[in-house]
């Protein structure tokens, strides 16, 4: 009989306990606003910020509405201009290009190497091209470039590094914790990252003229006081009256529901690498299709999958994501000729520049992923892997079949 997966890709642990409590305390409470604090009272919101910033050893560290919000405030802190280009990965996620667009900035974007990681060569030949000032580094899929090598590089250029870390909270590269390598990092808290608010997002920095801006930036009124990790009074005297309030603060709700979650973030990285290992193992040496390589020094989160099929045609991608669909191992394809769902590319984000760039579309014409929820155990990953070798085996060995439709999974 023909193994099949019965999993769901999209299921995500249920908040603990101590969350949901704490979380309903705030809702009897009433004062879900940050600032909204009885006499004495430190707030949620201020006290998720500060075990963040203690967690990642960053100086300052902000709460607010989402990760996309997260990196069109630093973009913004850091006095982005209007036209002015900036830096990022062609190989990313629809927020990235679309928080450098929102605030009226135009991407540039960098080439991707086979290890999914930006390409230094064409970071610097484009940086020297545009003379951009500013790089939105994304990590994506949660994998780290040599981050020594990128500073050295970035300095080297005048380059200012925004770290997107939506799949890098918990990682760490040579035991720095993703997203101190920068000027300034930001992270999510949506359902499908690391820890899980429904929405929300992080910024951190050590940098107190950055950090102040992005409080007052985030709706703060006059009220920055009632912080706990932010930067101290007189960091805000010179742009308090100068900087606009865009609105997207962080809540007492939420917030209530991550700080339990950041503490059992350790744990949460220490099972996500069972799981990569174990689907890694599982597809080791499978004819026709090529892992990727996990840099020495990476501490990486391994809560998504990915592979290349490489010079396979679309016809072959599509039938082996069919059959592998039909026995319940959902895949998305980066080279897909539409979007589907979150895999989207460079090219399909047309509110920025047609730009070029061969060697990204080689590697997502070929590329794989597929997500790891903290609900699959190591065995599913076996069954997963199992299914994943058998299909790959079978189209990758058969006759190259007509077209076939890419199967739309949501
Ligand atoms: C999820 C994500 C973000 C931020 O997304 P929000 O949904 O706005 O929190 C940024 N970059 C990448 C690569 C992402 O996957």
């Amino acid at each position: 009989m023909t193994e099949r997966f019965t999993g769901n890709f999209t299921q995500q642990e249920p908040i603990p306990e101590e969350g949901i409590e704490a979380a309903v305390a705030v809702l009897r409470s009433g004062r879900l606003h940050r600032y909204n604090t009885a006499a004495g009272e430190v707030a949620e919101a201020a006290l998720l910020e500060q075990e963040f910033a203690a967690l990642t050893g960053a100086k300052y560290c902000l709460a607010v509405a989402s990760g996309g919000y997260a990196m069109g405030c630093a973009l913004r802190a850091l006095q982005v201009r209007q036209g002015e280009p900036v830096l990022t990965n062609a190989f990313t996620l629809a927020p990235v290009p679309g928080a450098i667009a929102a605030v009226g900035a135009e991407p540039v974007f960098v080439e991707t190497t086979e290890d999914l990681v930006i390409d230094f060569a064409d970071l610097e030949a484009k940086a020297l091209a545009t003379g951009a000032r500013l790089l939105m580094l994304s990590h994506m899929r949660g994998h780290l470039c040599d981050m020594d090598a990128l500073m050295r590089l970035c300095d080297r250029l005048g380059v200012t590094v925004i770290e997107d870390c939506a799949h890098t909270m918990g990682a760490a590269w040579k035991g720095v914790a993703s997203g101190r390598h920068g000027a300034v990092a930001c992270y999510s808290m949506q359902t499908y990252k690391h820890v899980n608010s429904g929405e929300g997002g992080f910024l951190i920095s050590d940098d107190a003229d950055l950090m102040a801006r992005a409080v007052l930036l985030s709706g703060s009124y006059m009220l920055y006081a009632k912080h706990a990790a932010a930067p101290p009074v007189e960091a805000f005297e010179a742009v308090r009256m100068v900087t606009p309030n865009v609105s997207g603060r962080m809540d007492n709700l939420r917030a209530a529901i991550l700080r339990p979650q950041l503490k059992l973030l350790g744990e949460r990285v220490a099972r996500w690498e069972a799981l990569y290992r174990t689907l890694e193992a599982g597809l080791q040496a499978t004819p026709g299709l090529a892992l990727v390589a996990r840099a020495e020094g990476e501490t990486f989160v391994g809560s998504s999958f990915q592979f290349r099929l490489p010079d396979w045609s679309p016809a072959r991608i599509a039938l082996f994501l069919q059959r592998c669909v039909a026995r319940g191992v959902e895949l998305k394809w980066f080279g897909a000729a539409e979007p589907v769902a979150f895999t989207s590319r460079y090219d399909h984000w047309r509110y920025a520049a047609a730009q070029i760039l061969p060697q990204t579309d080689r590697i997502l014409a070929s590329l794989i992923d597929l997500r790891l929820p903290l609900t699959f155990t190591p065995g599913d990953c076996e069954v997963i892997a199992r299914i994943i070798r058998a299909e790959a085996l079978t189209v990758g060995q058969g006759p190259e079949p007509d077209a076939v439709d890419a199967p739309a999974i949501q």
